[in-house]
């Protein structure tokens, strides 16, 4: 069952959390750490606006946009910005959204307000 949180591993040495979750913090070198659940909000640093697709599963949602997320805190990751793309921007205060597919929930963002 989908637990709809961002989790991603932090360093128990320097606190930094690591984005892709990788054994060791790469930052300080220590390896391990525990997970730990973010806030899930974050700004959009970059995006894209998808226009075609690679797989005929998501031709029914075009055109929308990619993003590249800075957490506040965490690192930054890329996921799907929910809504017209052309209501996404650089900048913009973005939170953590769940999509439920059949097997698996894909993370979103969608416009956050603070
Ligand atoms: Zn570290």
């Amino acid at each position: 069952m989908a637990e709809r949180e961002v989790r991603l591993p932090g360093c128990a040495a320097c606190g930094k959390v690591r984005f892709p979750p990788l054994d060791s913090c790469p930052y300080c070198g220590q390896p391990g750490g525990e997970e730990k659940v973010l806030s899930g909000v974050g700004t959009v640093y970059s995006f894209i606006v998808l226009h075609r697709t690679f797989h005929p599963a998501f031709e029914a949602d075009l055109p929308f946009a990619i993003a590249v997320v800075d957490l506040e805190d965490g690192p930054r990751i890329a996921a799907r910005i929910e809504g017209p793309p052309e209501a996404v921007s650089i900048g913009m205060r973005v939170a953590a959204t769940y999509f439920d597919r059949e097997s698996w929930t894909e993370l979103r963002f969608t416009a956050h307000d603070n």
